[in-house]
């Protein structure tokens, strides 16, 4: 610890108002530096970023290339109006639809997920006429009037002031709503149910079903077999657009550049932000399809945003995609996956009782913790604090969520690195199975 890191901790308790925190209870942790896979504070303590903070830096810290690009574009120009026409923000919308399915041509930037989830929201009522937003109780979509209201987790509750949001269950086979045993049932049920929501609710009523095609907060739940392909079919019958939040899961995390590649579906509205840039300047935005993109040709769009386009985020998005494309950042993760992660956390859910259920792909895994593997019942928070705690002190940044351990690396992630991580967890694991704690 050095004096920096102790001014640090004084104006952050003292000047410093935080997210989803009791003020008098926020981290003391100090992060002053970055590199790759790896943090440090002032005084040096080097810390392996197995969080990749909100799951967002999937290129590592400080790229070289993402930190000279947004140099140059600093020098050049460091703001602009949204209205103006400028290069960079043509390249990084080029960019993203090179990624996108065929027909997508057109991309509104905003400054992180919950503004493009709003967006996405707004333009789903606006090509549709319809007000209804239906989207399950498993979910994080952002803090602002419509994405909070959206979410399904307990952070909606105090912040219910939008109207015309419905909530449904998604599959979750380990705790299934359904009675499922396999995935298959658990699939076929859950399309039952939100085919009977849709009914319920009026299906003309509904402009939109908002779902992370993999939700992530809410624990990682692969969609079973044939589900996202269900609801498309549900949403087609009906002429409801489907928007899917790629926020978490996109842009390499679960080993392909979007999570819907990974199955046979195609949305009406494409959300992102945190991986497109790994967060280096705050950045989102929505990927539209023509079919809805086009009816504001002659018809004004009534929304827009002070940094939508914003030079410095849009540099940093062109050299971070190119980055990740030239060195094949995206089928690293696919790779260390299945080779690494994958079945180094097979290999510790066969050991520890305490883990319930591993499950995930590329740099996505959840690690599910459980006071008894027979009921299910989760850890108590209790344990959980203290796992945490210890896997700091052994100098891992976990993702702690509920009672899971979310195990989310940077996409670049070596062997090296994933070998050390799970020799910790291992330590910790250990430490609390047989003394009950540290
Ligand atoms: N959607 C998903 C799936 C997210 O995970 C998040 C943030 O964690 C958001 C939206 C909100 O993004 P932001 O915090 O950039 O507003």
């Amino acid at each position: 610890m050095t004096d920096t890191d102790d001014l640090a901790r004084e104006l952050d308790r003292a000047h410093v108002f935080h997210s989803w925190s009791a003020q008098s209870q926020t981290s003391s942790l100090v992060i002053a530096s970055g590199r790759g896979c790896r943090v440090w504070d002032h005084a040096g303590n080097e810390y392996l970023d197995f969080s990749s903070q909100l799951v967002n830096v999937n290129i590592g810290h400080q790229h070289p290339a993402v930190v000279s690009a947004i140099r140059e574009q600093a020098e050049l120009l460091t703001t602009i109006a949204p209205s103006t026409v400028n290069l960079a923000r043509g390249e990084a919308a080029k960019r993203i639809i090179d990624h996108a399915p065929e027909g997508f041509r057109r991309v509104f930037f905003t400054n992180g997920g919950a503004d493009a989830n709003e967006n996405a929201i707004r333009l789903a009522r606006l090509a549709t006429g319809r007000d209804k937003i239906l989207s399950t109780y498993r979910s994080y979509h952002g803090n602002t009037g419509a994405a909070i209201v959206s979410t399904g987790d307990w952070r909606r509750v105090p912040n219910e002031f939008a109207r015309g949001h419905v909530h449904f269950f998604g599959p979750y086979l380990y705790r299934s709503e359904f009675w499922a045993t396999t995935p298959e049932q658990e699939s076929e049920r859950a399309l039952h149910h939100l085919r009977r929501v849709i009914e319920a609710e009026g299906p003309t009523s509904i402009a939109a079903v908002l779902l992370e095609t993999v939700p992530g907060t809410a624990g990682i739940l692969v969609p079973p077999p044939g589900y996202l392909a269900g609801v498309r079919e549900l949403c087609d019958r009906h002429g409801i657009l489907l928007i899917l939040d790629e926020v978490m899961a996109g842009f390499g995390r679960t080993g392909r550049w979007f999570a819907f590649d990974g199955y046979d579906v195609r949305p009406d509205l494409i959300t992102f932000a945190k991986g497109v840039n790994s967060g280096y300047v705050p950045a989102g935005g929505v990927v539209i399809d023509e079919p809805i993109a086009e009816r504001f040709d002659d018809r004004v769009f009534p929304g827009g945003l002070t940094y939508s386009g914003h030079p410095l985020a849009m540099a940093s998005i062109v050299a971070t995609l190119d980055a990740m494309s030239s060195e094949g950042v995206v089928e690293h993760a696919r790779a260390i996956g299945e080779t690494a992660i994958g079945p180094a956390l097979a290999d510790l859910a066969e050991r520890y009782a305490v883990i319930g259920e591993v499950r995930g792909e590329g740099v996505f895994w959840a690690v599910e913790l459980v006071a008894d593997r027979d009921t299910r019942e989760p850890l108590p928070a209790a344990a959980m604090g203290r796992i945490k705690a210890a896997l700091v002190a052994r100098g891992l940044l976990p993702f702690i969520q509920d009672n899971r351990i979310h195990v989310v690396p940077p996409c670049v992630v070596t062997e090296e690195e994933v070998a050390e991580a799970m020799a910790i967890y291992d330590e910790v694991l250990a430490a609390e199975t047989t003394g009950g704690g540290e």
